[in-house]
Order: structure tokens, then C-alpha cells, then sequence
């Protein structure tokens, strides 16, 4: 029997990068992945990808900040397949300015994006978890969860909090069997390192290579950025254990930028 099969697990974020290949992955195990998000149409392309495969999937539209949809779009998964065994807490963006000039705006938006959505996804799922005696919820940390960077206060703060987050679930889950753990990617060639790369450049007044050999990949042991197939693979360890030996860690994939 493959690792997920009859499992149902809801990932944020999965129309893009590093959740929808978590989605494809998990998919690939047997589990059904439910591809919650923002962008509805893309949610509803990866599900319609995974289902070209031959496996299930769900598209919710779902704005992690807004606790009404992030309620509704639970329940509908519950309606829907009567238990939810994973969440995957991945849902993020990334905005760099100064800590000086930053706009208050911009960190309610960040930091509302990251720890708002995990708190009020975890808490909707956490219901049907403590029903069914099961839970694993992995939460997608950073380097930048341990590490600091110029530009990214808003970014580091929520990275930080989401480990706090997880020790919190780890020692209340527990008498549920409900596990909380937290995947700490280095840089990752998605949508969203994509767009800060011009973005810093212009910051720091440096050239995009610049920014990539020197900024992002700078403490790295080997230049390499991470892939999305490397997240999925820590995010699924996790998803995946089958005791509650792994509870309240993170785990960094980063190619040895910070070591623990
Ligand atoms: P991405 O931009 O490719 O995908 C992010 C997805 O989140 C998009 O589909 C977007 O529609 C969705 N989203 C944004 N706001 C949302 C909201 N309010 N509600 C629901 N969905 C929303 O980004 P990515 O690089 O795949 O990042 C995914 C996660 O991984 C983020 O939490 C990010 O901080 C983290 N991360 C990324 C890197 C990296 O280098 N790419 C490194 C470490 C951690």
C-alpha cells in the first residue's frame, strides 16, 4: 500500500511552486490532495493535472486570512471525503523593503498571509484531527525561521513565529495524536524567488547574479538552490511518520545554509 493512500490532506498555496508539488507529490503516494487557494483557477489546473494521472483532487478557493472562507473551505473538504489527515501549511509571499521604510501595510499583509492563515487553517482542521484520533501538520518554515536578512523583517518575524506556532500543536496534539512540524526550505526557484531577485537587486544596488551568487546561495556549502522536489520530500517525512516521535522540529533543506 503506498504511503498515503485513503489519506486526505489539504495543502494552502498548492497552485503554484513549492505546494503544488507537494500536492503532485502526495497525489503520487495515494493520498488526495486538496489544493487550496487564492488563485481558483490555477488550484482547479492542479487538480485537474493530478486527475490526469489518475488520482483524486479537490480545489477549494480559499483565502487563508479570511477565517469564514479558510471555515468553509474545511468543512467542504470534510463534507466531502469525512476526515482531514494532513494539513500543509504553505501558503506565502514575500515582501522586502528596509526595515526603516517599511510599510505598515505591507507587514499586516505578510504577516497576516503567514501566521494568520497557519493559526486559522490549523484551527479549522484541528477539529476533524482530534475527532479521528489523527493528525500531521506540517508547517512551511524557512531558513529564514533561524536565520535573519536585510529587507526580509516581516518575512523573518512570521518565519520565527510559525516554529512557536508548531511547539504550541506539538504539546497540545499529542493526546490527539496530532503532530506539528516545520520544513525550513533554503532559496527555491518558484514564482516567488523569481520576483524578489530584481527586487533586491534594486535594494542592495547590485546586479541580479549578483543577488543570486552572493545574497541567496552566499552560505550555501555547494551555490545550489533547493528544489521543490527536495521541500516535498522533508514536508512528506513528515506527513508521513507513522508514530509521534517527530513532533515540534524543523527540519532545514537548505544545502548547509544555516546548520542546526
Ligand atoms: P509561490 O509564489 O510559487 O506560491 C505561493 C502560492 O500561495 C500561490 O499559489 C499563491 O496564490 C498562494 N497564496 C498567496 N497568498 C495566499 C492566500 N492569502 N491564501 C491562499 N493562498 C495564497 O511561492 P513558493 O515559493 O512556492 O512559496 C510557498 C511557501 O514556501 C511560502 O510559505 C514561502 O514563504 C515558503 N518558502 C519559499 C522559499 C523559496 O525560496 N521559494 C524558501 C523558503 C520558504
Amino acid at each position: 500500500m503506498a504511503r498515503f493512500t485513503n489519506r486526505i490532506g489539504i495543502i494552502t498555496g498548492a497552485a503554484s511552486g513549492i505546494g503544488k508539488e507537494i500536492a503532485l507529490r502526495f497525489a503520487a503516494e495515494g493520498g488526495t490532495p486538496v489544493i487550496a487557494d487564492l488563485n481558483l483557477a490555477a488550484a482547479q489546473s492542479t487538480a485537474e493535472e493530478i486527475k490526469a494521472k489518475g488520482s483524486d483532487a479537490f480545489a477549494v478557493a480559499m483565502n487563508v486570512t479570511d477565517e469564514a472562507e479558510v471555515e468553509a473551505g474545511v468543512a467542504a473538504v470534510a463534507a466531502k471525503y469525512g476526515r482531514i489527515d494532513v494539513l500543509v501549511s504553505n501558503a506565502g509571499i514575500q515582501i522586502v523593503h528596509p526595515f526603516v521604510d517599511f510599510p505598515f501595510s505591507d507587514w499586516k499583509k505578510l504577516t497576516s498571509i503567514h501566521l494568520d492563515g497557519a493559526f486559522l487553517t490549523t484551527k479549522a482542521c484541528l477539529k476533524h484531527m482530534y475527532a479521528a484520533n489523527y493528525g500531521r501538520v506540517v508547517y512551511m518554515g524557512s531558513v529564514h525561521s533561524h536565520e535573519a536578512s536585510k529587507l526580509k523583517v516581516a518575512y523573518v518575524t512570521a518565519k520565527h513565529g510559525l516554529l512557536g506556532m508548531a511547539r504550541v500543536l506539538a504539546k497540545e496534539g499529542a493526546e490527539h495524536n496530532v503532530t506539528a512540524n516545520v520544513v525550513c526550505p533554503g532559496f527555491v526557484r518558484t514564482p516567488l524567488v523569481d520576483k524578489q531577485i530584481p527586487e533586491q537587486a534594486k535594494e542592495l544596488g547590485i546586479t541580479e547574479d549578483e543577488v543570486i551568487r552572493n545574497v541567496m546561495l552566499k552560505d550555501t556549502v555547494d551555490g545550489e538552490f533547493t528544489t521543490t522536489d527536495d521541500v516535498a520530500d522533508a514536508v512528506l517525512f513528515f506527513a508521513g511518520a507513522t508514530s509521534n516521535v517527530m513532533t515540534g522540529q524543523s527540519l532545514v533543506v537548505s544545502h548547509g545554509w544555516y546548520m542546526q
